[in-house]
């Protein structure tokens, strides 16, 4: 008799390891709008899927990635960029890069300012500047008149960071 009870329970346990598993994943999903590193929202057309020594992450931003790379002296690889103004996914090797532009999504906080309305100097912030992915040289571009910076490829993005 004791036999028998085992089998519904054992079907039972079953069915839990089943739905737990399930959550899990769905936590997983839901744990991809944030940044694997930072974890600040990310935001869609800037998502980064970056390889730190090994470890592929959902990131907020390229920036982001770099920052941790140098701060964790391990080599970094971009796996996947999105194309900032259609948020499409993106090669990396084909993509244009806007670097140091004024544009950062990552941060929500407002500007700092003093009493006398003078802008705090920028502390560090991992997110900034921020690097934006382009799929067409022209957007890069039409986006470097608006906020800034400059239009590098990838092998120039990553220079000085140990990439491979
Ligand atoms: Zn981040």
């Amino acid at each position: 008799m004791a036999k028998r009870a085992l089998i519904p329970t054992a079907v039972g346990l079953l069915l839990l390891a089943l739905v737990g598993f399930g959550y899990y994943h769905l936590m997983v999903k839901q744990s991809e709008a944030f940044c694997g590193f930072c974890r600040r929202p990310i935001h869609a057309n800037a998502r980064v899927v970056a390889e730190i020594d090994g470890r592929r992450e959902v990131v907020c931003c390229a920036r982001c990635a770099i920052s941790e790379a140098y701060q964790e002296k391990k080599p970094l690889r971009l796996i996947e960029v999105t194309d900032f103004p259609s948020g499409k996914k993106l090669d990396p090797q084909q993509a244009y890069f806007v670097d140091g532009s004024r544009k950062v999504l990552c941060s929500h906080d407002a500007p700092m300012f003093d009493e006398t309305k003078h802008m705090e100097p920028m502390t560090f912030d991992r997110c900034s500047p921020g690097a934006y992915a382009f799929a067409r040289r022209e957007d890069a571009e039409k986006f470097v008149s608006e906020n800034g910076g400059i239009v590098l490829r990838l092998a120039q993005l990553l220079q000085g960071v140990n990439s491979r």
